[in-house]
């Protein structure tokens, strides 16, 4: 999420891009969109605490969570966007990327005779460019993982090595880690946007009037049968669901292309405090944030969001390579060290395996001799 231009960490990538393009100047005053990624204009990093909150090792090892080193590359690190960071530098201007511009407002909370000048089928097909969009990206990071492992089916030393951090978004980085995991972050991006974007799990503003810059919230809960990111299919669409148009500038009352329709700036709750560790949040700072308890809806909307695609994407691994290929692939995608760690796991599962093996051949064993030293009468 970020705010200004449809997400969190939107401003910087957005900055980035317009410099980029020589056109910072036709521009002032740019803000971004989606939940934070960078640590000033408001932001304070929230994709990538979110991210951590989410799926990050509290401490020691764990067969699912992320390691130190390798939550890093997936959601940030202060200074490194991480993956989860990359649609703010590269996708800051495509709606698909952060869930933007699938607004709608039924005719009943418009206050002008000429209604919303949006179709609840326009919003739905932008809502639905998301999905397919997020879809893509998640399909990347199953892709991708096939390159975990050698012709042997061991963990490929190469495609994991994290000496240097991973360079998401450049032509020279080829390890399937790094690869797997910007996919992976940007299907992440767009799922926590939509938390903050949408009305999903939020509510208006009891105190003003509906309308474009008041929409009513649904108040839904996370994670949302929209995102399921394996499925093919075309998700229903509820009726009053709506994110925000996004435009340079980026105004509660929409200018351009955003005129007289909810706007990102009205409906985000991309800015606050997150707590890296536990997930809690303080200090939302966008209007729609600070009504109730939306930030708070916004973010953990986001993580269980997150946990569930992360959940999804190891089923997938197994699904697509088999069982132990994708149970060796997660492992490679979270430790630190696969190739050491994640062979002696292995070794360690088998040992279990074989002393279950002895102990119920032990058992079977003793409990014929017993059986067999009974008068024949006596047998059961
Ligand atoms: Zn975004």
């Amino acid at each position: 999420m970020a705010g200004g231009s449809g997400g969190w960490r939107r401003g910087a990538g957005l900055l980035a891009s317009l410099l980029l393009a020589g056109s910072v100047a036709l521009f002032p005053g740019t803000g971004a969109s989606g939940f934070g990624t960078i640590a000033t204009g408001g932001q304070n990093r929230e994709h990538e605490r979110i991210t951590r909150a989410a799926v990050a090792c509290p401490e020691g090892d764990d067969d699912t969570c992320f390691q130190a080193r390798s939550i890093s590359q997936l959601a940030g690190d202060g200074k490194q966007f991480g993956a989860v960071g990359s649609p703010d530098l590269t996708e800051s201007l495509n709606p698909a990327a952060h869930c933007d511009d699938a607004d709608f407002l039924n005719d009943g909370d418009v206050q002008t005779a000429a209604g919303y000048p949006r179709t609840r089928d326009q919003a739905t097909t932008r809502l639905h460019e998301c999905i397919d969009h997020l879809r893509d990206r998640f399909r990347e990071a199953v892709t991708d993982a096939d390159g975990l492992l050698d012709a042997n089916g061991d963990i490929a030393g190469a495609e994991v090595d994290l000496g240097n951090d991973c360079v998401p978004g450049a032509a020279a980085e080829r390890r399937a880690k790094c690869a797997t995991l910007e996919a992976f972050g940007r299907a992440l991006h767009g799922a926590q946007d939509f938390y903050s974007h949408s009305n999903w799990a939020d509510a208006a503003d009891p105190s003003r009037p509906a309308g474009p810059e008041n929409p009513p919230g649904l108040n839904l809960p996370a994670p949302s049968a929209l995102f399921d990111l394996r499925g093919t299919g075309t998700p229903a669409i509820p009726d009053g669901l709506t994110t925000g148009c996004f435009v340079v500038p980026d105004q509660p009352a929409g200018v351009a292309k955003c005129r007289n329709r909810v706007t990102h700036a009205a409906l985000n709750k991309d800015t606050g405090l997150v707590d890296p560790a536990t997930g809690a949040t303080s200090d939302p700072t966008t209007p729609r944030g600070q009504v109730g308890d939306n930030f708070a809806k916004a973010v953990t909307g986001a993580i269980v969001e997150t946990r569930r695609q992360w959940d999804d994407l190891r089923d997938a691994l197994r699904t697509t390579y088999g069982r132990n290929a994708g149970d060796k692939m997660a492992c490679a995608l979270t430790h630190d060290d696969p190739v050491n760690d994640c062979r002696r796991r292995n070794a360690t599962m088998l040992a279990v395996v074989a002393a279950g093996i002895l102990l119920l051949g032990g058992a079977a064993v003793a409990r014929w001799l017993i059986v067999r030293r009974r008068p024949r009468a006596d047998r059961t």
